[in-house]
Parts: structure tokens; sequence; C-alpha cells
């Protein structure tokens, strides 16, 4: 038995690029391959050359890829640039009248903000946060909800060499304080509350609960008027953002930063473990977030792009706050649930805004799918040219209802895999090129040296499962963890002899070289000598016409090794007694028929939703611990939704 990942999903249907798609796209396949090529001859001058073309410099540079201080490898380290300006500053003159950002409420208001604007409004909290001591170098918490103003934010920190960490509107006072301790921040920058399927969240009270135990070096709190709920003013600490901004100019000369002068701290999602505050550069990160706004996305001239990720998260810096901005595209904000006032919402933004470019998450698409599976038709759709997913491996079935049903079979579906470490999507189809297989990434992007590798390195070869390493270091990649180099050393190259980047996931790649994500390395199954990809046997169950989301994990097992746990939502509601053990029948054996007996789960649960962070990802290890019947001990403070634990259990 090799020590290898065994692989059980045959997928086979294939989606050719559109030939209209093609005529028009940004990168045809010849484009592509030629820039394969061109990493291939020389990796170094090929990034080199796309950071003069694509990055306005205030000095050029003339170091290339720095290895001297590896795993902390350096990019470009001696120009010098700012974000914000190539964000911002350098539209105005050709595109100072577009509009960069469609802002939507939850109840509907609908604002628009030109770049000119962005430029005005950023250049004002700039000089606000100057004017409260914040200097280059200095953490700032940014605690707001999904609108135009967060945005705002981030860019006013660039602009003058602040260092942002974006926390997450949905998280509690702990998770903030945590955050707030962690990075040593200075100033927080929130709002009175958010609203959220009609209910206002008090976010100036929990930054009051986070700060009032504990609260670290924090000097000042600038709160943006937003929900109108009744807030604590505390004399000296807390300044409303209006009054901050009032009477400052909205001209504020950028901070030239070295390109290693680290743009923002994020934490993770906390899905495998605690939090790990990922660092990242300036100019590497936002070459890595141009060039996957252009070849992935495709983003041109009168796109328009949504992409529904919160700012909590990396996608919503890479692809909405940093990412569509620098390329100079027009952007859909959405503050708000998906559901509300129905689960046609999306779609309706999708129409009215005349959306062409839609990226979201696998967790929503399903959960839309459940929610209305043929609410898409009600709306004109036609104005989509490109869909996109990242977050977790996409089940087929899921795919297919997106390609056909939102996509209408016109649009190629890019599954983008990346990481909060990675900065920026690594493997993914380029829509204009790849053919397309539910389920797979596809390739890795030129100049991304990804591979599959077995214990000891050596790559495998077709549908042999193992470990997703990064062969040669990136612009765009993490630095390190904020305050702890030992971390970012023990968690990324503890392998290999610390040479390759460790992702943490599993996967293979097949005979056309298409690479497939198999989940965690931590959720690799192992029964009866078999390794299974958890994915994989999620995918099978997903594909059963009764189920709507399904989470597999394994549990200790005298004789097998591990048994096959599985955490079922059906479509409908819960099943209970009798009919809930005809659909257990059923399902082990469609599971069976489906992969083969091997894969039949041992134990099957109905739950009315399966736990989850905050960003929509299944959280597996608590999963682990629910299937062995531990007691919860593990940190749950970034879950969703803890009231399904019960049912989980059985308890309920
Ligand atoms: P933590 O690192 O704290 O456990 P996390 O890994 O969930 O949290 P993120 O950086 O937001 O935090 O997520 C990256 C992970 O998401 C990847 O390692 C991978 O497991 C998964 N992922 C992202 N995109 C895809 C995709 N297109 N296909 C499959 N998996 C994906
Ligand atoms: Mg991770």
């Amino acid at each position: 038995m090799s020590d290898n990942i065994e692989s059980t999903l045959t997928e086979t249907r294939h989606f050719a690029p559109p030939a209209e798609f093609t005529e028009n796209a940004r990168l045809k396949p010849a484009d592509l391959e030629a820039l394969h090529q061109k990493a291939e001859a020389d990796y170094e001058g090929f990034w080199c050359d796309l950071a003069r073309e694509k990055i306005d410099w205030k000095t050029e540079f003339a170091q290339g890829l720095d290895e001297s201080k590896a795993p902390h490898y350096q990019w470009f380290a001696d120009g010098r640039m700012n974000v914000s300006y190539n964000c911002i500053d350098r539209h105005l003159e050709v595109r100072g009248n577009k509009t960069a950002i469609v802002f939507e409420a939850e109840n509907g208001d609908t604002r628009h903000l030109t770049y000119r604007d962005l430029y005005n409004e950023v250049g004002k909290l700039a000089n606000a946060l100057k004017g409260m001591g914040v200097v280059k170098g200095d953490r700032l918490i940014i605690y707001m909800p999904m609108d135009a103003e967060a945005v705002i934010a981030m860019q006013a920190c660039a602009r003058i060499g602040a260092i942002h960490s974006v926390v997450f509107g949905g998280f509690s006072a702990d998770a903030l304080r945590d955050r707030v301790v962690d990075s040593g921040s200075k100033v927080v920058i929130t709002a009175d509350g958010g609203e959220r399927g009609g209910k206002v969240v008090g976010l100036k009270a929990n930054v009051d609960k986070a700060l009032d135990s504990n609260p670290g070096d924090v000097e000042k709190v600038v709160v943006c008027k937003r929900a109108g709920n009744d807030v604590t003013m505390h004399a000296d600490r807390d300044v409303w953002w209006e009054d901050a901004v009032d009477g400052e100019s909205v001209d504020c000369e950028p901070e030239w930063v070295e390109a290693e002068h680290p743009l923002f701290l994020l934490y993770t999602s906390g899905s495998t473990g605690k939090p790990k505050g990922i660092q990242h550069s300036s100019a590497g990160y936002l070459l890595g977030a141009i060039v996957t706004n252009e070849w992935v996305f495709d983003l041109q001239g009168d796109d328009v792009y949504w992409c529904t990720a919160d700012v909590g998260w990396i996608t919503g810096h890479t692809y909405v706050a940093y990412g569509p901005l620098a390329v100079g595209a027009t952007q859909v904000v959405y503050e708000g649930t998906p559901t509300v006032p129905d689960a046609g919402r999306w779609w309706k933004m999708c129409q009215d805004h005349g959306v062409t470019v839609f990226y979201t998450a696998p967790t929503a698409i399903r959960a839309l799918m459940k929610a209305g599976p043929d609410l898409p038709k009600q709306y004109d759709l036609s104005k989509l040219r490109l869909l996109g997913t990242v977050g977790e491996p996409i089940n087929p079935e899921a795919w297919m209802w997106y390609y056909t049903t939102v996509g209408e079979e016109r649009c190629p579906i890019v599954d983008t895999w990346w990481q909060t470490e990675t900065g920026a999507n690594m493997i993914a189809p380029i829509p204009g090129a790849t053919t397309l297989v539910p389920g797979s990434c596809t390739q890795a992007l030129p100049g991304i040296a990804a591979d599959v590798v077995d214990e000891d390195g050596k790559s495998l070869g077709a549908d042999e499962g193992g470990y997703l390493v990064i062969k040669k270091p990136w612009p765009h990649m993490l630095r390190t963890v904020w305050g702890d180099d030992q971390r970012y050393k023990d968690t990324y190259w503890p392998k290999f002899g610390g040479k390759y980047y460790l992702a943490g996931d599993s996967a293979r790649r097949d005979a056309e070289g298409n690479f497939w994500i198999m989940g965690r390395i931590d959720d690799v199954l192992n029964v009866s000598g078999h390794r299974m990809g958890t994915m994989e046997v999620e995918s099978a169950l997903v594909a059963h016409k009764a189920v709507a989301e399904a989470a597999v994990v394994g549990r200790p097992h005298d004789v097998k090794g591990e048994a096959i746990v599985a955490f079922v939502i059906l479509q409908g509601d819960r099943l209970t007694g009798d009919e809930a053990e005809e659909m257990v029948k059923e399902l082990r054996n469609w599971v069976a028929d489906q992969i083969g007996p091997i894969a039949k789960p041992d134990d099957i649960r109905f739950a009315d939703g399966l736990p989850k962070t905050r960003s929509g990802k299944i959280m597996r290890r608590l999963l682990r611990s629910i299937a062995k019947g531990e007691e919860i001990t593990s940190d749950t403070s970034t879950l969703e939704n803890e009231a399904v634990i019960p049912q989980l259990q059985g308890k309920a």
C-alpha cells in the first residue's frame, strides 16, 4: 500500500472556453502559452518585467528576488512605491469620473463613488489619521461593516504607510481583542453598527468591550456613523469619522514606502487552529492582485465586477479593496445577506447593476441552490460573462448548477485555489484559454511553481494524491507570521529541507495535469489502509438529490484504522426516526455505488447546518471532536452557528 492518497472522484465532463469569450479575452491560448514559456525560461525576469509594467514606481527597483533571508524571501526590495497611489491617483487623469464603487445597502440604498470621490475621501481620512499621530509602520485595526468606508479606511492606511489588520465585522469582542493585542494596534477604525438580516450589530459596543478589559496600545477609536444606533463615546479616545475628517484637505501626499514594507496583516480564518497574523508586502502583493485580476478575471474597461467577499477575508482584500481598483475597474460592494428579501437578492443585484464578472464561495452557491434553485431564472443575467469561486473545493454538482442556472452555459467558471498566505490566486483557469472540469481548479498560473509531491518531496504521477507545494518563492507570498518568525518557519517550511512552501492541502493532478484539491492534509481519511480525501466522499454525498451539504471526518476504529462519519444537511427539513434510518441506508448505498464500498460512511448524522467559520468554511476539526464524542474544548471563537452543535452530537 502506498502512502499516497487515493483518488475516488471520477469527473469526465469538460468545457472548452467559448469561442466568443476567447476572441475578446485579454489572454488567448497563445498568450497564456507565451507567459508560461517566459516564466519557465527566466523566472525572476518574468516577474521583474511584470512589476515594471504593472506598477507605477516612485523609485525603480534593481533587485529582483532576494533569497538571502530565506524563507523570508524579498522581491523588488530597493524600489519605492505606494499602493494607494497605484489604486487611485494613477487613474485620475483618464478615468477620474469613472465609477469605482457602486455600493448597495441591504435596504436597497445605492450610491456611486468615482475614482475622484475615492481620492477625496481617502485623502481626508489619511490626513486625519496623520493628525492623530499615526506614522508609517503603525498598526490599525479596521472593524467595519462591508461598506465603501471599509475600503476607504484600508486605502487611507496604505496611503500613509500604516499597516492595517481588518477584523471581520461578524467577530466577537473576544476575537477582536486577540487581534488588537497581537498586532499591537494604535488605532481602531469602526462604525456605530452594521446592518445584517435587518438587525443591527453593535460594532462600537464590541470595540468598547474588547478595549475595556485590555486596551493594549490603542490610543484612538474612529467611529463611522452608519446604522444610527446609540453608542457611548469615550472622551479623549473616541472620535466620529465625520468630525475627524472635517476640514481636512483631500490631498495627501502618499508615503513612498519600500517594496517590502508591510501593507497589511490578516489573521487566517481559523479553520485549522489558532488564527495566524499573515503579513503581506506592498509591491509584491499588489503585483499579484493586478495580474490575477487581469488574467483570471479578465477585467476590462467596461466590466462591472462583483466579488461578494467581505473585506474581513483575504478575498475581500485582493479582489475588492486593492486588485479591482489597481486595474481601474468598476465594482459592486454590498452590505447585507444574500437572502434578504429572498435568495434571489444577488441575482437581482447582478441584473440591476449589469454585473459582468461575479466571484463568490461554494458555501454561498450551495446555500442559494438549496434556498431557490430556480430563482436565477427570474432575473436578466445576460450581462454576466464570467463566474468565479473560492474558499473550498466546489463539489461538481454545485459547479454544474452555477454553470447552467446562473451562467446559462455561457460563462466560464474560474475555480481559484489560493490562501490568505498566497496573497492572490495561484491555481486557476484562464477563462479564454483553459478547458474546465467541474471540481478542478485546473492549472497553476504563469510564474507559480505548484506541484504535488510525496513525503520525500518527489513529484507524484497522475492521480496520485499528496502534498500541495509551491516550489519557488513568488512576489505575493506572505513574508512572515506577525511577531512570530518561528511559527512561520514551522508552519510553512517544515518539510522538504525548507525548500518548498507547504500549503497544508492535499491534492492530486489528473492525466491532463489538472489539479484537484482533496482537502486539508489533516483531513485525509485512512480506512483499512486506503488514504482518501474527505472532499471526494463529500462530493459523492452532495451528488445525491436529497443532499444539500455534507461534511466527512474520520474517527478511530479498531479494525479499519478509521471509520467514516458523515454529517449531512438535507434539502428541505431534517429527517428523524424511520425516515432518517431509511435515508441513512440509501445514502450509504449511494456512496458505495459512486465510489466503492470502502468509502461507505459508518455513521451518518443529520442536522440543520454545519459548524462553519464566519467565512463559511466547514470546521472539520470541530466535527472530528464531535465524531469521537469528545468534549469541545478547541477555540470556537470564529464559529458562526454554535446552535447546530447539539444536533451534530445527537443530543437534539
Ligand atoms: P486557517 O489557515 O486558519 O486554518 P483557512 O485555511 O480556512 O484558515 P484561508 O486562507 O481563508 O484560511 O483559506 C485557504 C484554504 O481554503 C486553502 O488552504 C484551501 O484549503 C481552501 N481553498 C481555497 N480555495 C479553494 C479552492 N478553489 N478549492 C479548494 N480549496 C480551496
Ligand atoms: Mg489555512
